[in-house]
């Protein structure tokens, strides 16, 4: 057991980094982040800020003689960081399954593999591969492999010539090209696994997407409906176990004529995992902190039922396309039962995550009620 005042570290610096530091300095820890960016939202907080580059030996060597132990909140990270760490200090989770939740095609290839539910999809490594692609998979989505995050490398595409054409834009990268599904709605489950194989998963989250981008998230205090929760819960710890997983991972889930389908994993709290942080009693980021140091898992249930709605950079153009203004938050405190969060972020850009609120409930209808009022005063488009 890693006991504080400890030093932890964490590869990115970014929101989900930020909040695990907070949950980590809370329990009486000390955080070293490592970010390129010398104005990160973690960084800026930390206890030591790192700014350089995550394959830089100099600086993976400060953060190993440092940290007692290290994790992230960033699937891009190299695999080969990870590794490279877990020569000196203990990491969380490990290189190889950071290698398969941070590809595409290594992720279905695993799901495949394992008997998981998946969308029908084939891998797109060459130009031929576009043009024999089964027809089936048409209409389709043809994904970059890496790098791709809130539906960016994506094109929908409704037949092999638009596949090729899409591929080629993607610069001849490995991809995905998966089948269009129907969506009824969509699913997430976020867990924490421990070394000692002991799992809890929080409350399942309802997820509604605009563009690709998480839009809201709809919790009632027992998590999505009933049998439902409890399938899509059972298949995110199965694939837990079958990668050996320790840490918190996040399992989004498609859900086709009420047939779940698994969709991607993230190696790392969620965003649609944010409700946790005013809804349950442990939230997500203290689960990461628990599991990296040892420590027993909290209690992951929800006191209250949520709705989370994300706040994009969007709204800060609501009034000059040209010029960012910051909105009128005033609008939003006055909601009873909302909880906003900003992430300290310096620039607005459309489509850059710069809060979110959570809005709770005893039942689910007075949340939803209130949250959809609130993003209308807010002038986001009704969800
Ligand atoms: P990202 O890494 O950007 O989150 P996803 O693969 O999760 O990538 O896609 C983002 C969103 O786009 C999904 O949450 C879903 O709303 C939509 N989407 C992705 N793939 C499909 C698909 N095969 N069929 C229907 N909708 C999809
Ligand atoms: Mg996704």
């Amino acid at each position: 057991m890693i006991q504080p005042p400890a030093t932890l570290g964490m590869l990115g610096g970014g929101q989900l980094g930020r909040y695990f530091v907070i949950a980590a300095q809370q329990l009486g820890y000390r955080v070293m982040v490592l970010d390129p960016d010398l104005n990160s939202t973690a960084g800026r907080i930390a206890d030591v800020h790192i700014a350089a580059a995550y394959d830089d030996r100099d600086a993976l060597q400060r953060m190993a003689q440092s940290c007692a132990a290290i994790t992230t909140e960033f699937e891009s990270v190299p695999a080969e960081t990870l590794a490279y760490l877990a020569t000196f200090v203990p990491v969380q989770p490990s290189a190889e399954a950071l290698a398969t939740c941070q590809n595409r095609s290594a992720e279905k290839g695993f799901l495949k593999t394992h008997g998981f539910p998946h969308a029908p999809y084939a891998d797109i490594r060459s130009e031929s591969d576009a043009l024999n692609a089964s027809a089936d998979l048409f209409p389709g989505i043809l994904k970059v492999a890496r790098f791709g995050y809130d539906g960016k490398g994506q094109v929908q595409v409704s037949n092999r010539e638009e596949a090729l054409a899409a591929f080629r834009q993607f610069g001849n990268e490995a991809c995905v090209l998966e089948k269009k599904l129907a969506l009824d709605h969509e699913l997430s489950v976020v867990l924490t696994r421990c070394a000692s194989g002991d799992v809890k998963c929080f409350p399942v989250a309802e997820n509604h997407h605009q563009q690709g981008i998480l839009d809201h998230s709809i919790v009632a205090a027992q998590g999505a409906a009933g049998e439902q929760s409890i399938k899509a819960r059972s298949i995110a710890e199965k694939i837990a176990l079958a990668m050996d997983y320790v840490g918190t991972l996040s399992v989004e889930f498609f859900v086709v004529d009420g047939q779940l389908y698994v969709n991607e994993l993230a190696p790392r709290p969620h965003n649609s995992g944010h409700y946790t942080l005013d809804a349950c009693l442990t939230n997500q980021f203290e689960q990461q902190v628990r599991a990296l140091c040892g420590l027993p898992l909290g209690e992951p249930s929800a006191h209250s039922a949520a709705v989370m709605v994300n706040l994009l950079g969007d709204i800060w153009f609501a009034n000059d396309p040209g010029q960012a203004s910051e909105p009128d938050w005033e609008k939003l405190l006055a909601y009873p039962g909302l909880k906003l969060h900003l992430y300290g972020k310096g620039e607005a850009r459309p489509g850059r995550k710069m809060g979110h609120f959570t809005v709770l409930g005893k039942t689910i209808e007075t949340p939803y009620r209130t949250a959809m009022a609130a993003r209308q005063a807010i002038g986001l488009s009704a969800g």
